[in-house]
């Protein structure tokens, strides 16, 4: 992969020379061509879609239709019908949460999510505990970070009506096999929800092969503006769930008594949607393609093999989750002896390297698994080289040398 000239397409680090982007776990920076698409709707073709009839609007309407056309590809969807243009990730569970549980759940039942879940796909169940009566269980995470997948089959009982588990984890950087998850969980009928938001920026995803009932994406870690994401619903759901936001463009007919709605996808997209945001999101999907997922994939390997390697040399480091650099994302949270995440946090910034400190909105697995609350955390993408690395281990060794 030419680092070079992709570092280039991003306007934001010839703003500031010499940045060195480590949190795009948190959000990607934004090629030109996605930034120039957002503009170039405003300029040539701002209207509503699905209204209109005019031409802006049926040109507006017809980039957002290839949009989703994109998402769909990008995931092997069998049909762009099967995408549902949401806000983000979060958003994406919180819509299955309720389409799901004014269906389909009753008092009693259980929804399975895992211990390396992040808060957006364990608040909307918890919500769901409190209002409905349902019960949430976790699957257990082992000490290497790997999903405990004995513990997933055993908490697999008939009364778990949903499970929920995330593709990669956004500390741990565990690739889960979701694929053998999804075919124990469907073996006993049982749905499953993965939360891709930090896996289909960096790998192949095929739902398809997968055989999930819904993937959820996050647009503005895969090089996309934010307030744009997408949920994959299955055929069987997107068919059998019900609305979950009522209002204008997911309806048939409205009366004093009552509405139709649209069929799917419209069904679950009330209201104008991110127009602009979800062409910016089809226009990430080419760029991304255009390098190619493998070839990414394969860049982020070889990234995290090399920081893994050497971040274990230095004497105070913890580093979380699998040894093996072909087992996770380039998502890596650590902990230094006696220094605050926070603190590591302000002193890398000083030096013009951006990492994240905190829980990662993943505070069970700190309180359950990592044992610690808070943990800095360096994450990598397309546009990441080795140089990036060396600064930030050079960086490390400095201020613990300077610090103890
Ligand atoms: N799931 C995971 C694994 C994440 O890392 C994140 C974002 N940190 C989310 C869900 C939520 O994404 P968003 O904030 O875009 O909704």
């Amino acid at each position: 992969m030419n680092i070079k000239g992709i570092k280039n397409d991003f306007p934001i680090f010839r703003e500031h020379p010499g940045l060195v982007y480590l949190d795009s776990a948190a959000t990607s920076q934004k090629p030109k061509a996605v930034i120039d698409a957002v503009a170039n709707h405003y300029r040539t073709r701002n209207a509503n879609i699905h209204r209109g009839i005019y031409k802006i609007s049926e040109e507006a309407t017809a980039a957002y239709d290839a949009a989703r056309d994109a998402v769909a590809k990008f995931i092997n969807a069998p049909s762009s019908r099967n995408i549902i243009f949401v806000r983000n990730a979060t958003e994406g569970i919180n819509l299955v949460a309720h389409a799901f549980a004014r269906s389909r759940l009753k008092k009693g039942d259980v929804i399975l999510a895992t211990l390396m879940e992040h808060h957006a796909n364990i608040v909307p169940w918890h919500m769901l505990a409190k209002d409905r009566g349902i019960k949430v269980a976790f699957t257990n995470v082992t000490l290497e970070g790997y999903l405990d997948e004995e513990d997933f089959k055993k908490k697999l009982t008939s009364n778990v009506k949903l499970a929920a588990c995330t593709h990669a984890s956004n500390v741990l950087g565990t690739i889960n096999p979701v694929k053998r998850l999804v075919a124990y969980a469907n073996k006993k009928g049982i749905p499953v929800l993965v939360d891709g938001a930090q896996a289909a920026p960096h790998l192949p995803v095929d739902v398809h092969d997968m055989g999930c009932d819904f993937y959820v994406l996050s647009g503005h870690k895969m090089l996309a503006p934010s307030g744009i994401g997408a949920l994959y619903m299955s055929d069987e759901m997107i068919d059998a769930l019900p609305p979950f936001m009522g209002g204008g463009d997911m309806i048939e007919a409205v009366t004093t008594e009552g509405f139709t709605y649209q069929p799917a996808p419209l069904k679950f997209e009330a209201g104008t949607p991110a127009i602009e945001a979800a062409i910016g999101f089809g226009e990430a999907i080419v760029y991304l393609q255009k390098i190619g997922m493998k070839a990414i994939r394969k860049h982020e390997i070889e990234l995290t093999k090399y920081a893994l390697h050497q971040m274990r040399k230095i004497r105070g480091v913890t580093v979380y989750g699998p040894k093996k650099a072909e087992d996770r994302t380039g998502a890596i949270a650590f902990s230094v002896d006696g220094i605050h995440p926070h603190d590591l946090a302000s002193l890398f910034d000083a030096e013009n390297i951006c990492v994240r400190a905190g829980n990662h909105c993943t505070m069970p697995l700190h309180e359950n698994v990592l044992g610690v609350n808070a943990t800095t955390r360096m994450s990598f993408y397309i546009y990441n080289d080795m140089q990036d690395i060396d600064k930030a281990i050079r960086v490390l060794n400095n201020i613990i040398r300077t610090l103890k």
